[in-house]
């Protein structure tokens, strides 16, 4: 017989009062109504990538749905051995947190292509809380999440540093646009915009490019997007995390705060900081894309496609596009900013994931899985042609940098907003 530790025993306890806190009525459909017909296993890019049964979205929800019924289903809990219950050891936690956070990216992929529209995703997502909560979140994801909170709770500290980078960054702008006037504003009480970006000047100059052409009322943040708690499912410090951007916000009286090229950090502002808040944000959030899409729109931005003449493809994010809708918004301003723009087959709202998704790019022990599961985007990269690959998301963009080295694409990866930079004229 199994022993049990006192550890083991409170961890339990825990995994199912978190359980029976976020099963909500989705959660609980998604458990309920597979019927293991198997169709959506060609949908995952992990199967399509390496054709193995615990590689199928059914199997890996299938590991949580046995936790479920141990904890939460009343014949689960009379007959356990009916569905191959074990009491929940460290082990058995330790795998299951381990399927979550490596072995599903969240993507949403296999939703569509089931019958029932199964959200897998939704239970892997409710796992990775509970496995967060009993301290089994990979270490670097919380490392991540734990310093964004700290850089609001000693922002002082970091002022000085960042208005030091951002007046770096700023002379790096006015020598693009030969112009002394160019700015880089921050702290600008009543601009119309806050533009929220991420580390590192490619996610802040060609935008301040775009914004000083445009002639935009906007100012930059003095925090980023990237809010990693999202991928731990720990929503009370992806709370705190995205209050950083509110609280600026308000303070500086925008319209709109804008978010960068990142997947994970537009969803969570966009679509979930509503929920989480439980009312709607007092500023609309928009991505840049939408924003570049509009100026071009408006003819306020001068471009020539000429410029970005080689092949280029595009790389649908599965946050932006299949669970944030951008799907046309990208495409309509690289048919303007490029010369030879190819489509991935299967894309938009059918795209496969990178493999990098859901924090993976973050953690470096999972490098071979992220390899292995992005073949299938390698293979869609190398058959269009293409010498560039567009994505508007940062994760997407060093996996598929990765991607390129390990299977020999020769691509580059960029973003819509630096062609569109290089583009103006
Ligand atoms: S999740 Fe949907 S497609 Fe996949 S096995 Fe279950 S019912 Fe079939
Ligand atoms: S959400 Fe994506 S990664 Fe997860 S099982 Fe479904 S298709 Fe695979």
């Amino acid at each position: 017989m199994e022993t049990i530790t006192v550890e083991e025993q409170n961890k339990t306890a825990l995994a199912r009062e978190m359980m029976e806190k976020l099963v909500d009525r989705r959660v609980l459909t998604a458990l309920e109504v597979c019927v293991r017909c198997g169709t959506c296993a060609e949908s995952c890019h992990y199967y399509q990538s390496d054709p193995k049964t615990e590689h199928t979205p059914y199997y890996r929800a299938e590991q949580v749905r046995r936790v479920y019924r141990q904890f939460m289903d009343p014949v689960g809990q009379a007959f356990p051995g009916w569905f191959g219950a074990k009491p929940t050891t460290d082990e058995a936690l330790s795998r299951l947190a381990e399927i979550a956070f490596s072995s599903c990216t969240l993507c949403h992929r296999c939703t569509f292509e089931c019958p029932f529209g199964v959200e897998t995703a939704e239970i892997m997502r409710v796992m990775r809380s509970v496995a967060t909560a009993c301290g089994y979140g990979p270490e670097m994801l919380v490392e991540i999440a734990n310093a964004a909170i700290a850089k609001e709770e000693n922002a002082d500290l970091f002022r000085d540093i960042f208005l030091d980078q951002v007046k770096e960054l700023e002379k790096e702008v006015q020598d693009k646009l030969g112009s002394s006037e160019a700015r880089i504003p921050v702290n600008q009480k009543g601009a119309r915009l806050l533009y929220v970006p991420l580390a590192g000047a490619h996610t802040i100059v060609p935008q301040a490019i775009i914004f000083n052409i445009a002639r935009e009322s906007w100012t930059l943040s003095m925090f980023d997007t990237a809010n990693y708690a999202v991928f731990l499912g720990d929503i009370t410090k992806a709370k705190r995390i995205a209050q950083r951007i509110i609280k600026e916000a308000e303070a500086l009286e925008v319209q709109e705060v804008i978010i960068t090229e990142c997947g994970h950090g537009y969803t969570a502002m966009r679509w979930d900081a509503p929920k989480w808040f439980g009312h709607p944000l007092p500023f609309k959030v928009r991505n840049i894309i939408e924003v570049i899409d509009d100026y071009i729109r408006d003819g306020v931005l001068p471009v020539n496609p000429a410029t970005n003449g080689e092949p280029v493809t595009y790389h649908d994010s599965c946050n932006l596009g299949r669970k944030g809708g951008l799907l046309e918004e990208p495409r309509r301003v690289l048919r303007a900013v490029v010369g030879d723009f190819r489509e991935m087959t299967p894309n938009r709202l059918h795209s496969y994931c990178c493999g990098g998704g859901s924090g993976l790019v973050a953690v470096p022990e999972w490098k071979d899985i992220r390899m292995q599961a992005g073949k299938l985007k390698a293979d869609q990269i190398r058959q269009t042609g293409a010498k560039t690959v567009v994505t508007s998301c940062d994760n997407c963009r060093f996996q598929i940098g990765e991607l390129s080295q390990y299977y020999d694409l020769g691509v580059e990866v960029t973003s819509v907003s630096e062609l569109t930079a290089k583009a103006l004229v």
